[in-house]
């Protein structure tokens, strides 16, 4: 089965199209779906194992267009809607199909949050906190939280197998010195580049220029943006996007179905789109 990392959704908060939105960005995805960015989270599979890292307002349609048939466990990085929306989901999946529940993996300061918003899922999701700095080994993966800056308390992951290192970071302003020591010359950074052109909320997210500069800082090998509005400030298109980024061979933008092989290393070929 091997292992591997997927992107099920690339977006921000609002998505690409957003339905309130008619920018040309938004004009590109409704007229071609390759275009189109579901709200982040990506799917680690392991050997035949599956875990979710984060669950976006999108799941039910990101599980349906990866054929997936079960989910082994979740991991949030953090407690906000576009990374928590689709928690719900697991209701019907549980009772139905799976029969026990599914260890849900979340900052300790969400617990609580978790509990108020959905008091009906005690039988479906075990929360448990994870732990900063804790590897959780799950087949032949191990998964890491480790500190993002992004308001509240937020993880990105580090996801390593015996040849290959990953680092997701969806959303995060920068990284802290500690994070920064853990993902020094990682094959690949995909991180938080929310902002096409100025960051409005520089102590949160980053724009697309900070995370490029950012994946240069820490000598990734190859860096992938994700987390794109694309439509804040100045709209953007992927067409012209993929043309700014065109002289940069390492960095790449993401996108929904975007898949790294956890086996292969560093000599990924990330196709453009
Ligand atoms: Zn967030
Ligand atoms: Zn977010």
């Amino acid at each position: 089965m091997g292992s591997s990392f997927k992107i099920l959704g690339s977006g921000a908060g609002p998505g690409v199209p957003s339905f309130f939105c008619d920018c040309s960005g938004c004009r590109e995805a409704r007229a071609n779906s390759r275009y189109c960015r579901t709200r982040s989270g990506a799917l680690l599979r392991s050997g035949n194992a599956n875990y979710l890292i984060d669950t976006s307002p999108d799941l039910r349609a990101q599980l349906v267009r990866e054929n997936l048939e079960g989910i082994d466990g979740i991991f949030l990085t953090h407690w906000h809607f576009d990374h928590f929306g689709g928690l719900g989901e697991m209701e019907y999946y549980v009772k139905l199909d799976r029969k026990e529940p599914i260890p849900l993996y979340l900052p300790p300061s969400a617990v609580d949050s978790f509990h108020a918003a959905f008091p009906y899922l005690h039988d479906v999701l075990v929360p448990q906190p994870w732990e900063f700095g804790k590897t959780y080994k799950r087949g032949d993966v191990g998964i890491t939280a480790l500190p993002a800056n992004h308001g509240i308390e937020t993880a990105g992951f580090l996801i390593e197998s015996d040849v290959s290192r990953l680092a997701y970071f969806p959303d995060t302003s920068g990284l802290p010195d500690v994070t920064k020591r853990q993902v020094e010359a990682i094959d690949c950074l995909i991180c938080d580049a929310t902002f096409s052109d100025s960051n409005w909320f520089p102590d949160s997210h980053m724009s697309i220029a900070e995370a490029i500069e950012l994946g240069k800082s820490i000598g990734a090998k190859n860096t992938v943006l994700t987390h794109l509005a694309i439509h804040y400030g100045n709209p953007v298109t992927v067409e012209e996007l993929n043309g700014r980024l065109s002289d940069l061979p390492n960095v790449f933008l993401a996108h929904d179905g975007m898949q790294f092989n956890l086996l292969r290393g560093a000599d990924e070929d990330f196709t453009r789109k």
